[in-house]
């Protein structure tokens, strides 16, 4: 079944990259209507921009969608992770700047107020897309593919130089509400060094020790330290299955990423839409929907959240 929200909810916060106050509001959508944000602050050209893989504009840092007007809408992909981890697929966006509020830099503040107002089930079927054969994208950065499998699985493996970070891999299950046990609450992270490289570009401007886990060789500047040992892989699995969540419906493969940034995931989706026989678009069956990362959520189980 399609869903939307029960209600209205509304987030005020600071841009983590632009630094300016923003107001964004998920409103309740018709069946078929999909994600859409809209720019109430643009007064000439289309404010409408399509939460899809094909209107992303660049992924230096976060996920940016651009539409033909060049309304653009950027950080969305913690946005797009709580509303696919929490099976909506029916919402309007209204926002009065250009990027999404970071609020504690994780997920789970979307998913604590989506789960208390509550999902309202629409007659129409939903959709998934169902990986057929095996697609993967490469670069000199990392890789990342998807493969055929039962239900939505993810895995992950990062790198970073800051040895509190270092390796980190992890699997996982995306059935019966794993992504709001196990990854919504895990914020973002930078190292201390790249602060100021970033600020120099404009990036970043919003960032504190309060919504970014700032860490710094062996030390974790931001107080309180970590959510989880490995938070960082666990955040870098929110984002990319925030990034997955353009596709347009819920994937059922298996997403493996090795380093892989927004710039990687989105060019894997690029590859895997421009390659029909690699997936089929099908009417979600009641099997499926059971295993999609939407059902068996629980607001009880959220944990760490600010
Ligand atoms: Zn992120």
């Amino acid at each position: 079944m399609q869903t939307t929200l029960d209600n209205s909810i509304i987030f005020s916060g600071i841009g983590l990259h632009s630094g300016r106050d923003v107001t964004l509001t998920l409103k309740p959508a018709p069946e078929n209507h999909g994600i859409l944000f809209k720019r109430k602050d643009i007064k000439i050209g289309n404010p409408l921009v399509r939460a899809r893989w094909d209107y992303v504009s660049e992924t230096t840092l976060c996920t940016k969608l651009k539409n033909e007007d060049g309304t653009a809408i950027s950080t969305i992909e913690h946005l797009m992770a709580a509303l696919a981890g929490c099976g909506i697929t029916n919402v309007l966006i209204e926002i009065d700047s250009e990027e999404v509020p970071i609020l504690d830099g994780s997920a789970a503040p979307f998913v604590k107020q989506i789960l208390e107002v509550g999902l309202k089930k629409l007659s129409s079927s939903s959709r998934i897309i169902r990986i057929t054969r095996p697609v993967i994208f490469e670069n000199k950065s990392g890789w990342a593919s998807l493969s055929p499998y039962d239900r939505p699985e993810m895995e992950y493996f990062i790198d970073f130089d800051d040895c509190v970070i270092g390796k980190q891999s992890k699997t996982l299950n995306m059935s019966n509400g794993s992504f709001v046990k196990e990854l919504c609450s895990s914020r973002t992270f930078c190292s201390n060094k790249d602060v100021e490289t970033m600020r120099e570009n404009g990036l970043a401007l919003g960032g504190n020790f309060t919504n970014a886990v700032v860490v710094d060789g062996e030390k974790v500047l931001s107080p309180g330290g970590m959510r989880y040992q490995d938070e960082a892989v666990r955040h870098k699995m929110l984002d990319a299955f925030g990034d997955l969540a353009l596709a347009g419906a819920p994937i059922l493969g298996k997403y493996e990423g090795h380093k892989a940034g927004h710039s990687i995931t989105n060019s894997l989706l690029r590859k895997l839409f421009s390659r029909p026989d690699s997936y089929t678009v099908e009417n979600c069956s009641e099997e499926v929907f059971d295993v999609l990362p939407g059902s068996g959520v629980d607001l009880a189980e959220l944990t760490a959240v600010a």
